[in-house]
Parts: C-alpha cells; sequence; structure tokens
C-alpha cells in the first residue's frame, strides 16, 4: 500500500533516494502549511532538496488561501543610478567608472508616475542607488506630488536616519524596501564595505515602528553563501514581521569584485519564494526582475511558488538599461503598453486576476 502510494506519489519527489526522506519532506511541508512554522536545520533541508514541486504545490495553496488570485502590479521608476555605496555584487557601485551615470529630473519622475496611474497602476515604486544629491526635502516634495494622483507610494532608496524617515512617511510614503541582502553579519558586512549590518537592521526596525510597510528580502547564491544562511534569512524576516518579501539570484556584474563569481541557482530561488510563502502566508512577494532575467518563464514559475505582486518598469526607455544592477536588465525594453500587456495576459493564462486596489498588507495570521 505504502509503495503504491510512493509510486503514484513520486513525480513530486524528484531527487530524493528512499522512502524515509519523502516521508519526512511530506511531514516537513505538512507542518509549514498547517503551522508556518519551521526549524532552521529542517529549512536548510528543504533547499538542499533537488527539485520539489510538493513545496511549490503547497506554498502556491497557501497564497491562494491568504491573498487570493489577485497579482498586484507596482510601476518601478528608477529614477537615479548613482550611488555613494561600493557594495560588491553590484553595477552601480560607486566605484564602476564603467557605466555611464543618470538622474531624472523630478518632473520626469512625475510624469512617468502619471503615466502608470493612467495604465491603471495603484502603487508607484521609486527606486534608486544610494545618491545624496537628491535631498530628503526633494524627495517629500516627489511623494507629496504623486500622493495627490491617489496612489500608494513605496521608496527604496536605502539607509536613511529615523528622522529622514519619518520626514518621508510625514510626505505620504506608505511603504518601503530595503533588502537585507543576507541575514548573515560576517558575510554581509564582507560585501558591503564601510556600512554595518546593525545599521541595516536599525533601519528595518525603524521603517516598522514608524508605519510603512517594509519590504526586505535577500540575494540567492552569493560566494559563501551556504542554505544554513538562507534557512536563517527566512527566520530573520519572520521575526521582524516583514510585510513584502523580495529575493532574487545574485547576477555577476562586470565592473565588479564578484564579476568572475558563480551565479544564484535559480531553483534555489523558487525554494526560497515557496518557504517564505509557507512561513508568512499574508506576506506580499513580487517576482523579481533577475528570475525574470535568469529563469526560462521567471514570472510564471514565480507565480506558482507562492509569489502575488509584479513590477512593470514605468522609467524612461534611454535610462533602463543604464540602471545596470546586473547584466540582462533592461535589455528587452519594450512600449508600456506591450509590457503591461504581456503581464496582464500571462496573470489571466496563470488563471490570476489583477488586482484593483491598493494591495497592502492584510494581516490574516496572528503574530
Ligand atoms: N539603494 C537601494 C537599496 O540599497 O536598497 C535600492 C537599489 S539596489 C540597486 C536594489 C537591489 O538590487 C539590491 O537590494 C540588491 O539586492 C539588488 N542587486 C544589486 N546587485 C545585484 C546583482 N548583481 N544581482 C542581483 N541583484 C542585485
Amino acid at each position: 500500500m505504502i509503495h503504491k502510494q510512493y509510486g503514484a506519489r513520486r513525480k513530486g519527489y524528484k531527487g530524493l533516494e528512499n522512502m524515509k526522506d519523502i516521508l519526512k519532506l511530506d511531514m516537513l511541508v505538512n507542518t509549514l502549511e498547517n503551522e508556518h512554522e519551521l526549524d532552521k536545520n529542517s529549512l536548510a533541508e528543504l533547499l538542499e532538496c533537488k527539485d520539489v514541486p510538493i513545496l511549490y504545490t503547497a506554498a502556491d495553496r497557501v497564497r491562494k488561501k491568504f491573498v487570493g488570485d489577485d497579482v498586484y502590479l507596482r510601476g518601478l521608476i528608477e529614477f537615479s543610478n548613482f550611488c555613494c555605496r561600493t557594495c560588491f555584487y553590484c553595477g552601480l557601485r560607486a566605484a564602476n567608472s564603467g557605466i555611464k551615470r543618470y538622474r531624472m529630473e523630478p518632473g520626469e519622475v512625475i510624469e512617468c508616475a502619471a503615466n502608470a496611474v493612467k495604465y491603471g497602476l495603484k502603487t508607484i515604486v521609486l527606486q534608486s542607488g544610494e545618491d545624496k544629491f537628491f535631498t530628503v526635502n526633494d524627495l517629500c516634495k516627489i511623494v507629496d506630488k504623486i500622493k495627490d494622483m491617489g496612489t500608494a507610494v513605496t521608496l527604496s532608496v536605502g539607509e536613511l536616519s529615523r528622522n529622514d524617515y519619518t520626514a518621508l512617511k510625514h510626505a505620504g510614503a506608505d511603504r518601503y524596501l530595503l533588502r537585507i541582502e543576507t541575514s548573515n553579519e560576517k558575510l554581509y558586512e564582507s560585501l558591503h564595505p564601510r556600512m554595518s549590518y546593525k545599521n541595516r537592521v536599525r533601519c528595518l526596525y525603524d521603517l516598522k515602528e514608524l508605519g510603512y510597510e517594509t519590504g526586505t528580502g535577500c540575494l540567492i547564491g552569493l560566494p559563501g553563501q551556504t542554505p544554513e544562511m538562507l534557512a536563517e534569512d527566512l527566520l530573520f524576516f519572520k521575526k521582524i514581521d516583514a510585510d513584502m518579501i523580495g529575493m532574487g539570484p545574485f547576477i555577476p556584474c562586470k565592473g565588479t569584485p564578484l564579476e568572475y563569481e558563480a551565479e544564484g541557482n535559480v531553483e534555489t530561488v523558487l525554494k526560497m519564494m515557496a518557504l517564505a510563502r509557507l512561513l508568512m502566508p499574508d506576506i506580499n512577494m513580487p517576482v523579481t526582475t533577475a528570475l525574470g532575467v535568469k529563469a526560462d518563464d521567471g514570472y510564471r514559475k514565480g507565480l506558482g511558488c507562492g509569489a502575488n505582486v509584479i513590477m512593470p518598469n514605468m522609467g524612461i526607455d534611454d535610462y533602463k538599461k543604464l540602471y545596470a544592477i546586473y547584466p540582462g536588465k533592461g535589455d528587452k525594453v519594450e512600449t508600456l503598453e506591450n509590457q503591461i500587456n504581456v503581464i496582464k495576459c500571462l496573470i489571466s493564462k496563470e488563471g490570476r486576476v489583477v488586482g484593483k486596489h491598493f494591495g497592502g498588507r492584510i494581516r490574516t495570521v496572528k503574530i
């Protein structure tokens, strides 16, 4: 009887050696699906399984149960590629003289946001390198103007003081994205010269306390990163009660110290997404551009592993390629209309619907 069940279900357990492993996997996924908790070692074990459709389908069920079939579109505007930081993996690092720098005028940012609104988008995400040219006052004015358009505003402009985060919140910003990148302090500090892990964590707690919907996330496949570290990343997201999680593969980028390192594995990204959804059922989770660049059919795969957000790039075409965090980004410049249509088509092909509301986190799980 057990053998029959094994035979019938083995398709879901590719890469597992024996029955004991399979039963254990079943048990771990069950625990995750029902209790939304798991210890670090078990999470690391799941991350080491070769290919785990059972995990993906469980994440998809939990996504449907807690956040429904809506996929929210957030209009991304990458308004400056200047950055004062020197993160080892990032093409925008200050020391990379191989890229042409640009900075949008506030008027251009507002125009892009207005365009996104015309396409029906309900959230504008303003992202940049850490560009000190824009004062917090400048950013507040931009946020204020975009809020007048009746959208939610998400910021992703890096580490600031608590006072600055407060000013931006008062100007109307609703959400903030700041990836921890890795929750391993030693690895973090080895990749971020003159930055402090403790300050990064301080920023995330400040954002939460100030009432931002707070997004974080990590890079997957960084040199020296282990499955245990990724498991700790997941537990870190849960501990800080992140509202949004964005994760993508590390993609080696020319002009950075990690240029010749191996890239992150797409399957591991999908497993991390599925695990994040199972651990934190009511969060918002985008399919990241990096996953879209690296995986065939990355957007579709991400939507099947727990994601419920897509971020179309609503910036200015000439700048999209210059926001060169990693290679391949911005290679396919399409008209905005085409981009949105392709995304909408994918959403409906997957049996999902475009979210009509702001798509903030609706807390359904007690913490
Ligand atoms: N300055 C802001 C910040 O620090 O959060 C936002 C801009 S930063 C360029 C956006 C994200 O790009 C980072 O959080 C990082 O995870 C991702 N990124 C940078 N370099 C990457 C690479 N080589 N491969 C994949 N993702 C990368």
